[in-house]
Formats: structure tokens, C-alpha cells, sequence
């Protein structure tokens, strides 16, 4: 049976049942085999209550009494009593509130868990719960695949489901030419005999995942090279000239990711560089240079900016610096005499043009851009990238800047054969944020230090996580928050920003705080990532233990723009002091925080909104760089080869679909 075939195909799975799936968002044998377990139990090994030992547990048992013993900042115990036929027994949840409604009285549960001797007595801590009746009673193999349950479809259904299609799976064919075994590997995942099988088919799958994607990249990065586009030679005497002029000389990072910007740019393919660089690395200057150079060459640079007030501050300090030697100008959407720029645009009058989306409406043409650039570029969707590249003739030169670090370990398999320049070195002479972490109680003294500057004419972010107060989280509730500061400080101006306004609204109160209108910015994390307030010396984060170490970083970027000591304070909402958020007090070095993000949250937590989530890899993780060399290998191999990745019809599907996802222009 053809893998894409519809459900209702595989015996077994009649009409009802294929609508139930179809419901579930699983269409064809395909859908179905690539839903995987969750996890494994071997409920074969359950213990009357009575003959318990201390260790991993298995106990069938009625639950009596569930209920909610402890609610208090940061933590929720529900405690309930397990009894069998033998006995009765203790089991306690952390932070797991809804079990009380889960563990009604009529039902049997299975539990697997820990039972450890602990706060003076015996108890089972933070179990697996499954209702008896959801578990298959007879299954032949010692270990059962627990599914993720989806609408009212459990996990004993998908495992009669996937029963029906074990002969099916049996004969797959391989996905990938080169990479013998998938059948073997369904088998290993589905139907287990011990948890090394598990974990040896669940690799493969992996494996075969992070092979498409690497692919896709290869492809991507193939289809580019077959581009022509005009090559820009780098005029070195007027770069001396206008680096001579800076108040500054360059990092060393920057002249090296100058010099291989200038290199890429030089050339007929058309450049796609990523350029990397904590906040106030000093990218945007490397940007401008880039655009000097083209200008030299006789083509135009458009610079891509995600919201007015950071092309707004790009235009101003840009056209400081490189005024007498650029023509520059500012298209944002409140830009006046917009037709009349247009024009003086699309006759390439202007080199450089600085914009939001306001560059990639259809009435806006350029005469000959050469270089697009594209400021916080995970900002951006792929069509609106494409967009701006439409701008062109032929294609352009590519360069995008981000500030969020990616570990070099993960660049493989986020940015595959993407070009890559890192700056890691700040500018000279930037002081050190000083950032201490405030215990939830303490934050009296906080706030004096915060008055302190307030009165020194200084201003304040003060950045909260959640919008409403709802009932379930205790977290800080920006609009609470808000109230309480305009009435705690009637002397001073406090505004409120988060990411249920208008963006006009938000870019309006942005501007009024970087005009200095505003002395106390109450606001969410939308408080724009590169955006430059040198008078705004404090930054407060509320339930700072809930963000990420590379969040926090960027966050607090926002402070130390100025000459003024800067500070940045952390509120621990848990009594307990946090490991992590110490690594933050000590560390300015974006990269390094990422890295320790990454072993202590794992890449998901990170990169979930952006890289990771956009990449949709749902078996591996871009973090196991074991399996991500071996496909790494096996793609060079496919191409090495000479297979034609068009020839196979399930492959070529799973690559587009990568293609368009990975692809920056
Ligand atoms: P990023 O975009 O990487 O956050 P910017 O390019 O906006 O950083 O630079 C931040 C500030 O540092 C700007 O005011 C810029 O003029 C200044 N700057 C850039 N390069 C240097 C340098 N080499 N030495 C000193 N200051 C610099
Ligand atoms: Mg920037």
C-alpha cells in the first residue's frame, strides 16, 4: 500500500474510525505512522501496594481523596491516596494543579512513578498517570508505546490503530535511497520489545527528519549558486576615507565581517550572509559600510527595518555618519510626500533607503539595487524577504543581521549551509550592565535605587510578563502593574506598552519614551529589540526566572546605550535562588548564555518561536549533533551520488516543504 495512502485503506480502520482520524488531523498511512509514542511503559511489572519497594514503581489502583494541599507562588501540590486490594499509598504532584479534576473517585488508574521516603514518609512522587481503561490489558511485547492523545481519540486507539497497520509498515519502503531501514524503524517505535529498540528506531526517524532538512538547505544553497547577479567591487580608498572620519575605529569583528561581506559582494553569485552580533556589536555600522561600498559600485541599498522607530533611529544616526557621502533617505509608512521620494527612488536618486514594509509596497521601485539588508531578520516571513529581493532586476546581494545568538553548534542544522559572520567583541569602552537578581521580597530597595535615577532625569523600563491578570497565574500582570505605578509615582510620566495595542499606538508610545516624554515605560517583552534610548539607565524584569538566559540578555540590551552607569534588575518570583538567572548577573557574553541556555532548557525553550518552531521538526531536535552530522553525511553522500532527489515522490514533498521554510530569499 502506497504510504500516502488515505486511512480507510489499511484494514481494519473503517469509515467511522477514518473520520475520527481525519478529525485528528491524520489524513493517510503516512500521518499515522509518523505519529509516535510520547513515551513507553511496561505496566506488565505492577506491584500489589503492599510489596512496594522504594525506586520505580508500577501500581493499578482506585484514588481516593485528590486534592489541592498547597498553592503558593511558583508552586501547587495536589496530594492523593492510591489504594489496591493490598494497601494504600501516598502520591503527591508538583506544580500539576489539574490532576485534582483528572483522578476522579469511580475510575482505575495505572501510576508509574518514583517512591521515595521523603518529608518523613512513603510517597510516590510526580507519577504517570493512565486511565486502566485507555491501556491496552493484553499487549504481546513487555513495553507498550503510550501515544499523545488528540481529541477523543486516546492512546489505546492509536495503538489498535497502529496494530492494524503493522503488516503495512512492515513492507515501507525507504524514504531515502540511501538510508536503508525504515521499515525496521516503525516496527522499533511502535512495537518495542525492550526501550533500546525504542531508542534506536526513534533515531533513525530522526536521522531521516534532519536528512530532509539539511537537504533542503544543500538545494536551497545550490539553486542560489546557479544565480548571477552584478558584482560589486569594493572602492578601498573611499572606505579608508569614510572609516577615517567615524569618532571610532572598527572591532575587529567588524572589519572582519566587513572584509567578508566586501569578499561575497565582489562576486557574481549573489551574497546570502547572515550577520551576527549581540546587541550593540555594532552591526549597523557594518551594514552602512556595505552600502558605501555599493554606492561606489553604482547600485543601491534598501535597509529593511521591522518597525518605524528602529528605521526612524537607523535613517538619523546612519545619516550622521555617512551624510556627506550617501544619499539617504527614510520610507516608513508616516513618511510625507511619500510619491515624490518614490520617484526620486525608482530614478536612483538616493543610494541608501531606509524602510519598514513600507519598501516592499507594489508602488515602490528602485532603479538598480544591488544590496538588500534586513535588520532583525527573524522579524520577517519568508514573503516578505522575497519581497524585498523582488525589488531587483536581478538578484540582489543578501545580507541579514540578527542579534539572537545561535551556539555554533546548532548553525548547522539552523542556518545549514548559510554563510555566517559572528561579531563577538563589543565596541570599546561599553560598561558593563551591572545586573543583580532581587528576591521577589526584596524589592523595596530596588525601587529606592530606581527613585535615584528617576530623579537624576534618568528613565526606566520596567518589563512584565503578561498582559490580563488572569486567575491562573500568579505572574505580574502588565496592566495591574501599570495602575499601580502611575498612582506610586504621581511626579512622573509612566506609559504602557504591550502587544495587544494598535502598532501605531505601540510605535507612538515608543517614540514618546525615546523623546523622552515618557520617565517610566511599563511594558511587555514587545519592547523593541535594537531600539536605542540612551537616557534609560534601569531596567526592571519581573518574574525574571520565567524567561529564557538569551531573552533576558537581549532584553537587558535595551539599557548601557548611553555614558551613564546602567543597571539591570531581575525579580525572582520563587524563593528559591535560581542558578540560572546567576549566570546572567555574571555574564555579558550573549553567546556563552545561549550556550548555557541551551544544556539547562534545551533548544525548544530557546528557539522556539523562532528557528526551531519555523523549521517544524517534530521527532529530532537540532541539538543532537550526533545524529546531526550523521545526515549531514548521508546528504553529502546523496548528492556525491548523483540521485536526483525528483525521482522520489515522498522525499520530494518532505524537501519543498523544508525548501520554502529555510530559504532567505
Ligand atoms: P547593533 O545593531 O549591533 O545592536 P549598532 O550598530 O546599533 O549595534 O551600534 C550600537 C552603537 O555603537 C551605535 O551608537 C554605534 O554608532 C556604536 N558603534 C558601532 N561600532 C562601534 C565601534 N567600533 N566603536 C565604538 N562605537 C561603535
Ligand atoms: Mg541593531
Amino acid at each position: 500500500m502506497d504510504i500516502a495512502a488515505p486511512v480507510e485503506e489499511i484494514k481494519g480502520i473503517g469509515p467511522k474510525t477514518a473520520e475520527l482520524l481525519r478529525r485528528a488531523g491524520i489524513f493517510t498511512l503516512r500521518d499515522l505512522a509518523y505519529y509516535l509514542p510520547r513515551t513507553y511503559e511496561n505496566f506488565q511489572q505492577a506491584h500489589q501496594i503492599s510489596e512496594l519497594r522504594p525506586g520505580q514503581v508500577v501500581v493499578k489502583a482506585k484514588v481516593e481523596n485528590a486534592r489541592l494541599s498547597r498553592k503558593s507562588r511558583g508552586l501547587t501540590i495536589v496530594e492523593a491516596t492510591l489504594r489496591d486490594a493490598s494497601g494504600a499509598i501516598r502520591a503527591v504532584w508538583f506544580n500539576q494543579a489539574y490532576r485534582v479534576k483528572q483522578l476522579s473517585a469511580d475510575k482505575e488508574f495505572i501510576f508509574t512513578g518514583k517512591l521515595e521516603f521523603s518529608y518523613g514518609r512513603y510517597q510516590i512522587m510526580n507519577p504517570a498517570v493512565h486511565l486502566a481503561e485507555d491501556i491496552l490489558q493484553q499487549v504481546d511485547n513487555e513495553l507498550q508505546a503510550i501515544y499523545p492523545a488528540k481529541g477523543n481519540l486516546k492512546s489505546a486507539n492509536f495503538h489498535k490503530f497502529l496494530a492494524a497497520s503493522k503488516s503495512y509498515l512492515a513492507q515501507l519502503p525507504d524514504l531515502i535511497p540511501n538510508y536503508p531501514g525504515r521499515a525496521t524503524a516503525m516496527l522499533d517505535v511502535h512495537f518495542p520489545s525492550d526501550a533500546n529498540e525504542a531508542k534506536k528506531g526513534r533515531e533513525y526517524l530522526a536521522t531521516e527528519e534532519l536528512f530532509c532538512l539539511l537537504l533542503a538547505s544543500r538545494l536551497n544553497r545550490q539553486q542560489n549558486e546557479k544565480l548571477r547577479t552584478t558584482p560589486i567591487k569594493a572602492d578601498i580608498t573611499i572606505l579608508k576615507k569614510a572609516l577615517a572620519r567615524l569618532p571610532f575605529c572598527l572591532t575587529n569583528a567588524q572589519r572582519r565581517a566587513l572584509w567578508e561581506i566586501l569578499q561575497d559582494m565582489a562576486s557574481e553569485t549573489p551574497m546570502n550572509r547572515l550577520l551576527q552580533g549581540d546587541v550593540g556589536s555594532g552591526k549597523t555600522m557594518v551594514a552602512a559600510l556595505s552600502a558605501l561600498v555599493a554606492a561606489r559600485g553604482g547600485v543601491q541599498t534598501a535597509l529593511m527595518a521591522p518597525t518605524e522607530v528602529l528605521a526612524t533611529q537607523h535613517a538619523a544616526s546612519l545619516a550622521n555618519s555617512f551624510g556627506q557621502d550617501l544619499r539617504i533617505a527614510l520610507l516608513t509608512g508616516s513618511t510625507k510626500h511619500k510619491a515624490v521620494l518614490k520617484k526620486r527612488i525608482a530614478q536612483g536618486e538616493v543610494d541608501l533607503v531606509i524602510g519598514t514594509h513600507a519598501l516592499i509596497t507594489d508602488d515602490t521601485y528602485f532603479n538598480n539595487l544591488g544590496l538588500a539588508i534586513i535588520d532583525e531578520q527573524h522579524r520577517f516571513g519568508v514573503a516578505q524577504r522575497q519581497k524585498l529581493l523582488g525589488k531587483a532586476r536581478t538578484m540582489p546581494h543578501l545580507l541579514s543581521m540578527t542579534a539572537t545568538p545561535i551556539p555554533r553548534s546548532l548553525q548547522l542544522t539552523i542556518f545549514g549551509d548559510l554563510a555566517v559572520s559572528v561579531l563577538d567583541e563589543l565596541p570599546a569602552g561599553r560598561k558593563a550592565i551591572s545586573t543583580k537578581v532581587v528576591p521577589q521580597k526584596s524589592q523595596e530597595q530596588m525601587w529606592r535605587d530606581v527613585e535615584e535615577q528617576l530623579s537624576q532625569g534618568h528613565q526606566v523600563y520596567y518589563v512584565c510578563k503578561k498582559i490580563d491578570n488572569t486567575n491562573s497565574s500568579e505572574l505580574s500582570s502588565v496592566k495591574k502593574e501599570y495602575e499601580r505605578i502611575v498612582k506610586k509615582y504621581r511626579q512622573y510620566k509612566v506609559g504602557l506598552l504591550h502587544g495587544r495595542m494598535k502598532s501605531a499606538e505601540k510605535e507612538a508610545v515608543m517614540k514618546s519614551f525615546s523623546d523622552g516624554r515618557i520617565d517610566i515605560l511599563v511594558c511587555t517583552t514587545v519592547v523593541e529589540v535594537g531600539v536605542n534610548v540612551p537616557n534609560a539607565t534601569s531596567m526592571i524584569i519581573a518574574d525574571a526566572d520565567q524567561y529564557g538566559l538569551s531573552q533576558l540578555h537581549q532584553l537587558r540590551g535595551r539599557v548601557g546605550r548611553g555614558d551613564a552607569a546602567s543597571y539591570c534588575y531581575l525579580v525572582n518570583s520563587k524563593d528559591a535562588p535560581s542558578r540560572r538567572l546567576r549566570e546572567i548577573e555574571n555574564s555579558q557574553d550573549g553567546f556563552y548564555l545561549a550556550e548555557v541556555d541551551l544544556k539547562l532548557r534545551g533548544p525548544g525553550e530557546i528557539y522556539g518561536s523562532l528557528q526551531h518552531g519555523a523549521l517544524d521538526l517534530r521527532i529530532a531536535s537540532v541539538t543532537d549533533t550526533k545524529l546531526v552530522h550523521r545526515a549531514d553525511q548521508l546528504v553529502r553522500q546523496f548528492l556525491q551520488q548523483g540521485y536526483n532527489v525528483l525521482k522520489y515522490k515522498e522525499l520530494s514533498a518532505i524537501v519543498r516543504k523544508y525548501q520554502r521554510l529555510t530559504t532567505l530569499n
